[in-house]
């Protein structure tokens, strides 16, 4: 998609695409964003996305049911741990 803007981009923003690419940046490319700007590439929207992913992982994605919020979901994972914690109590005291 970057690319076809960049066909018709003159010198001066190819240099400018350049200097933002050696300096990390990247094209946005998060649908939820869809800013049509550019992003740090080791910026929060990553360091969020990597923290949804794992808490998918986890079996604890980013859905409705939790207004898509990481603290939501990281709620819900402590609660099972702390869950799965106390079975593991109070099966080994039985
Ligand atoms: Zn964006």
């Amino acid at each position: 998609m970057i690319s076809d803007q960049e066909i018709d981009m003159t010198q001066g923003e190819q240099e400018m695409v350049n200097l933002l690419r050696r300096n990390g940046f990247v094209p946005c490319d998060i649908p939820a964003c869809n800013c049509g700007s550019w992003h740090p590439r080791y910026g929060l929207p990553e360091r969020m996305r990597e923290i949804a992913n794992a808490l998918e992982d986890a079996g604890h994605p980013l859905t409705n049911e939790n207004g898509h919020l990481v603290l939501a979901a990281l709620n819900a994972l402590i609660a099972e741990r702390d869950a799965l914690k106390q079975e593991t109590i109070d099966w080994s005291i039985t």
